[in-house]
């Protein structure tokens, strides 16, 4: 495995396996790698001759009173798991290889971006695009894997794709819980005993208003308060939001008729996490 700080030398090494006629599968990262992440690269193993992993915690897309500077990092770890998966190239820039200067250009969503996350991290969206569409443009991958536990995030990755006229596949990667239903974060690193115990509450409480779906509930507002008693329950949580949007849109919706997105944020002590569930009639998955 090639490890790369530099943007030169990422460039120089993805396009000579372009010459020589490889395909590229991108898989970006913050690092503090786990399941999650590794299933991501297990896919992008599958599906391609080479395959790119970037580990950057990207400032851009941390508001001023977010966790950037604690964010968990361990570059060493990191390495070590990607070789292990056969990563053929890791690309790990320094903040100021990416911004040298400050950025005077910015990529933007609106609509997608403007509820659930969006809404209660200004700016956020804008950061992951920006960072998205340099990493892209740096990789030039064939494909790019992104996790269906930010579904958001996902949404927006397509929209911008299409959009902007990117020609990268990107492909939907589906969530990777702990055994007892926890989605893996690399956020779950800051939770204590008693948190990662209370935490438990999000997966549960999902769970149940999946049951009530599957069961016949149309109606949002009661899945949103079947979440909400759950969460409210446990003394550890704090909602940040319960949302229950149109599939394609990400507009809340008021009754269940075509695919929507149920998802959360709660903090569990200081710690935000986020989950989620999609239903289609027929099938519901998460
Ligand atoms: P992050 O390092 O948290 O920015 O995540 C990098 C990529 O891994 C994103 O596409 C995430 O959606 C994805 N990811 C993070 N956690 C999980 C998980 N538990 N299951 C599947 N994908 C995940």
């Amino acid at each position: 495995m090639f490890v790369a700080e530099l943007i030169r030398e990422t460039r120089e090494m993805t396009e000579s396996w372009r010459k020589q006629g490889y395909s590229i599968g991108f898989v970006p990262t913050m690092g503090y790698l786990h399941e999650g992440h590794i299933s991501l690269i297990k896919k992008a193993r599958q599906e391609n001759d080479r395959v790119v992993v970037s580990v950057f915690v990207n400032p851009t897309q941390f508001g001023p009173n977010e966790d950037f500077d604690k964010y968990p990092r361990n570059f060493e770890r990191d390495r070590e798991i990607c070789e292990k998966a056969g990563v053929d190239l890791l690309f790990a820039p320094s903040v100021h290889e990416m911004y040298p200067a400050k950025n005077l250009v910015f990529v933007n969503i609106s609509e997608l971006g403007d509820g659930l996350c969006g809404a209660k991290r200004p700016g956020h969206f804008q950061g992951v695009c920006t960072v998205v569409t340099k990493l892209f443009n740096i990789v030039l991958p064939d494909k790019a894997y992104f996790g269906e536990k930010d579904a958001q995030q996902l949404a927006i990755i397509r929209r911008m794709t299409k959009d902007l006229n990117f020609n990268i596949q990107i492909v939907p990667c589906p969530t990777v819980r702990d055994q007892d239903g926890l989605a893996l974060s690399s956020r779950n690193a800051y939770l204590s005993e008693v948190e990662r115990k209370a935490a438990l509450v999000i997966p549960r409480s999902l769970q149940a208003a999946r049951q009530a779906i599957l069961s016949g509930e149309r109606d949002a507002a009661q899945i949103i308060q079947l979440i909400r008693e759950m969460i409210t329950a446990e003394p550890l949580a704090a909602i940040d939001y319960i949302e229950v949007v149109d599939g394609e849109t990400l507009k809340p919706v008021s009754r269940i008729d075509g695919p929507v997105l149920v998802a959360v944020a709660v903090f569990i002590g200081k710690t935000r996490l986020i989950d989620n569930f999609w239903y289609k009639e027929g099938s519901a998955c998460s």
